[in-house]
């Protein structure tokens, strides 16, 4: 008797969507290619590996799913069928620990995304799955084969019985996220939804003094809100401004408002221990001729670091802070 050939699938895309679901179906039975236009699968995670990889949250079922906004009902399913602490055990099983983080965040032990990757993708090979690199997807023929085009064999056509897309999202087009598939399939007419960005950073004028010294530093225990909105968390100081979980938290309420109302107004809380009051008085104290940068931060509890910094730029950049006026004399000096 003849064996009945497996059914065969091309996924488009090597990264965690598509390796994902290429380890899902060769499961079910699958025969699998995954193909991808880069030389390496999995780019941007490994770029997302380079941040600290933050997994997912340990918060209840309700909170998270809370957090996928006008989405939620359209993701609830998924999440129930594959919850956070499923995920946790699939890192565990591919030999990354994970812990919680005081945020209720869930992040990688060793912080990095290249040993988990590694493992995945031999767990992937054992499971017989194919991975054809530098294979740039350009269209499907009108008899439905899927035509690449590789750096080696020039123009590529596949027949699949089922072709799976994995193509991301349109950010960090160098690791291979350009987003140029949605053209590809508006040319068949099919309907694409525009995408939207769903974290992004804020543009700060930083004077050049203070991007010179702080580019890079990360600002931690940070409240940042947005009318009644707060999220708690850190942000890095970039060239352009502000970016980090505690922004992109915040990123669909900004996106909402700014679309509703032109604008929003943000305001950072970076010394969330103390009360508006604690904070007036602790900075009324004199100073004598020191200036800023130096006058005694520990007599007055005020660490000095960048966010002591950051706290009298943005005291001047939303003009709604409590030492203001602070910040004004110091900034003739800074600019
Ligand atoms: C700096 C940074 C930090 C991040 N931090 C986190 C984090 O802490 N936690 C978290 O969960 N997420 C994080 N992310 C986001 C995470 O990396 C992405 O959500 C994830 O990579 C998306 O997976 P994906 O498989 O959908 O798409 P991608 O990873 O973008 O993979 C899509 C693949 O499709 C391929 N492709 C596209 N078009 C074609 C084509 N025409 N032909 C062939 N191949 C094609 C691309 O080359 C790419 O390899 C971060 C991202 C960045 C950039």
């Amino acid at each position: 008797m003849t064996k009945t050939p497996s059914p065969s699938l091309a996924i488009i895309g090597a990264g965690p969507a598509g390796l994902m679901a290429a380890e899902q179906l060769s499961l079910q039975g699958y025969s699998v290619s995954v193909y991808d236009q880069m030389p390496m699968p999995g780019r941007k995670f490994l770029m997302a590996g380079r941040g600290g990889l933050n997994l997912t949250h340990s918060e209840t079922f309700d909170q998270f799913v809370a957090r996928y906004g006008e989405a939620q009902d359209f993701f609830a399913p998924f999440i129930h069928a594959f919850s956070p602490e499923e995920l946790r055990a699939w890192y565990d099983d591919l030999g990354e620990a994970s812990f919680i983080g005081s945020s209720g965040r869930v992040f990688l032990k060793s912080f990095k995304a290249s040993p988990l990757l590694r493992a995945w993708l031999r767990r992937l090979e054992t499971q017989g799955v194919k991975l054809l690199m530098r294979h740039e997807w350009k269209s499907f023929t009108d008899q439905g084969a899927l035509h690449f085009h590789s750096l080696e064999n020039g123009d590529v056509l596949v027949k699949a019985d089922a072709v799976l897309l994995a193509l991301g999202g349109a950010s960090w087009p160098r690791e291979g996220a350009t987003g140029a598939w949605q053209n590809l399939l508006r040319d068949k007419d099919i309907v694409v939804t525009t995408l939207t960005a769903s974290n992004f950073g804020v543009n700060v004028p930083w004077s050049e003094y203070f991007i010179s010294r702080f580019a890079g530093q990360l600002i931690k225990r940070l409240i940042i809100s947005c009318g009644e909105h707060q999220a708690h968390g850190e942000a890095m100081i970039a060239h352009y401004g502000l970016e980090g979980g505690a922004i992109y938290a915040l990123s669909p309420l900004l996106c909402d408002g700014i679309a509703r109302e032109g604008s929003v107004t943000l305001a950072l809380d970076l010394r969330r221990d103390f009360s508006d009051s604690e904070l007036v008085a602790r900075l009324k104290k004199p100073r004598g001729k020191k200036s800023l940068s130096i006058f005694s931060p520990r007599r007055r509890g005020l660490i000095l670091h960048p966010s002591l910094w950051c706290v009298n730029l943005f005291c001047y950049e939303v003009r709604n802070f409590l030492i203001k006026r602070k910040i004004l004399r110091e900034r003739s000096r800074l600019a």
